[in-house]
């Protein structure tokens, strides 16, 4: 590392002003036990597994302390929390560590999250529980394998502690590894304190981090609102395409970088219908699978509010060009969500009708409680002539999907791929194995009750191929049996 030490840090927060964060000191747990490292990840950051893995390494990952370099703080942010503003939230339990180049010259952050308490923990306890920090790590990894935007987990410890819920849960940190940190919330904490120069300074931060083509633009807040807008359309889009709910789009969870971040009661769909809803806090169904682009669009809102005196120094300008920038969602979440399912259905041309073809299955979809993954990874195989059925299975009733599947076909025709190449392509972009929520709730009960991690390395090791038939991993592709359906997942943090 730059100081010899076995990480090399390359801290840019801690050189914003002092409000911005608070720096904080470790607080040790009792017995820190490693659960996994990253090793893939890890090299990634020029890190050495096998230090990782090794004492200093496992200290570092349970925040009892840290190699040279590391300058840990907490960041301040603020938020809606399912519409109501919050002030002050910030990393209540959390604390970034530091920086590193990664080996493609990306600047990451690695922050631990369940690391104790700080000035922002109000109520809570600082600290994570178990089974949330197993559920993050899975479906994160699970996420990044299908190649969406998302915060990694560089590792995991448990603590040896006990925490404290509804029940006793044992208690684990996790290192997560991020673009950044900076959410809509972190604007907001600013701007609420009517701090302008703050904003502007976050502003300039986030343009350079993250957007460093738009250093320069001759109005740098118009073009950050704009590139965040599409960052965010694409990241919805892209969740949309998987049949992948947040659960929490809160607008301290979403990041301006637009990864995926804070996998709360988070889940993919296993029968596809537009309401599914699973986090236990979300009665309304604010967050429900198709609400989450006219979600996003509102937090965007949110955004473009504290950049209000960025834009113009005449509020109805600076309102009439936040309204210009939003403007650009819809175009680019259509964009991003037609082009992928065109490759969801095998379509390589644009026709019209395309996107009526599409609405028409799913609209079958939620009708019959088809599976999402399997009824797209389906189509696939019944490109290939003797290869299909498993779409039709799907179907509650399959005189429904012949109807469909024969408009389908039509519009096949009119394509210049031969059958075995369009199967790939189509294998290329519908995952067989998704991280299922019976399987990541099964992950965690054996963990937590039987201290068994073989079911949480097993739906590691299975979604990070998620495209490739895994012989003998067959029952990873299935939906649960009634009797194992979650439907439910639990805040539980
Ligand atoms: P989340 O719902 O995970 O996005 O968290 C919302 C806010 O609550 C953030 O400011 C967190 O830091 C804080 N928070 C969540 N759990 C805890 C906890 N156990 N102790 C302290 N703060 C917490
Ligand atoms: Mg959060
Ligand atoms: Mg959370």
């Amino acid at each position: 590392g730059a100081d010899g030490g076995p990480i090399a840090f390359d801290n840019s927060y801690v050189r914003l002003a002092e409000r911005f964060f608070e720096r904080v000191a470790p607080m040790p747990v009792a017995d820190p036990k490693l659960i996994k490292v990253n090793e893939a990840l890890a090299r990634q950051l020029n890190i050495d597994p096998d230090w990782l893995s090794g004492p200093e390494g496992i200290a570092m990952l349970a925040g009892n302390s840290f190699p040279v370099g590391a300058e840990p703080i907490a960041e301040a942010y603020a938020g809606h929390q399912f519409g109501q503003f919050v002030p002050q939230l910030g990393d209540g339990r959390a604390m970034l560590i530091g920086e590193v180049l990664d080996a493609d010259g990306r600047r990451r952050d690695i922050q631990l999250k369940g690391s104790g308490p700080t000035r922002f923990s109000r109520a809570g306890d600082g600290r994570a529980a178990l089974g949330p920090v197993l559920r993050e790590y899975v479906v994160g990894e699970a996420m990044a394998a299908l190649g969406i935007p998302t915060t990694r987990t560089l590792g995991a410890v448990t603590t040896g502690e006990w925490v404290y819920r509804e029940t006793r849960l044992p208690g684990a940190v996790l290192a997560r590894v991020a673009s950044s940190h900076v959410r809509i919330g972190t604007f907001q904490f600013f701007a609420a304190r009517g701090d302008t120069d703050a904003v502007r300074t976050l502003a300039d931060y986030v343009i350079a981090r993250h957007y460093p083509h738009l250093r320069g633009a001759t109005q740098p807040a118009f073009a950050l609102l704009e590139a965040v807008t599409g960052a965010v359309a694409e990241l919805v889009a892209r969740w949309m395409l998987v049949g992948f709910i947040h659960g929490v789009m809160n607008t301290d969870n979403m990041a301006v970088a637009g990864e995926t971040i804070d996998y709360g009661p988070c889940a993919f769909m296993d029968a596809y219908h537009p309401a599914t809803v699973f986090s236990s806090i979300d009665q309304m169904g604010r967050y429900a699978y198709a609400n989450q682009p006219r979600i996003a669009v509102w937090n965007l809102a949110r955004f473009a509010e504290t950049l209000l005196p960025l834009l113009s120094e005449e509020q109805e300008d600076a309102v009439k060009l936040a309204e210009g920038a939003l403007g650009a969602f819809q175009g680019r979440y259509e964009q991003v969500f037609r082009g992928g399912m065109r490759r969801k259905l095998g379509l390589t041309t644009e026709m019209e009708g395309d996107t009526d073809l599409a609405a028409s299955l799913m609209e079958a979809m939620a009708e019959n409680e088809a599976d999402f993954t399997l009824t797209f990874r389906g189509l696939a195989d019944e490109v290939v002539p003797g290869r299909g059925g498993q779409a039709r299975a799907q179907f509650a009733d399959p005189t429904q999907f012949d109807a469909w599947a024969e408009r389908w076909r039509a519009r096949l025709a009119q394509e210049p791929l031969e059958a075995e190449e369009r199967c790939a392509a189509m294998r290329g972009v519908n995952p067989r194995y998704i991280a299922r929520n019976h399987r990541v709730e099964a992950v965690i009960v054996a963990a937590v009750e039987q201290g068994d991690y073989a079911p949480f390395e097993e739906l590691l090791a299975v979604t990070a191929r998620p495209f490739d038939e895994q012989p003998g991993f067959d029952h990873y592709a299935e939906p649960p049996r009634p009797d194992e359906r979650v439907l439910r997942t639990f805040c539980g943090t």
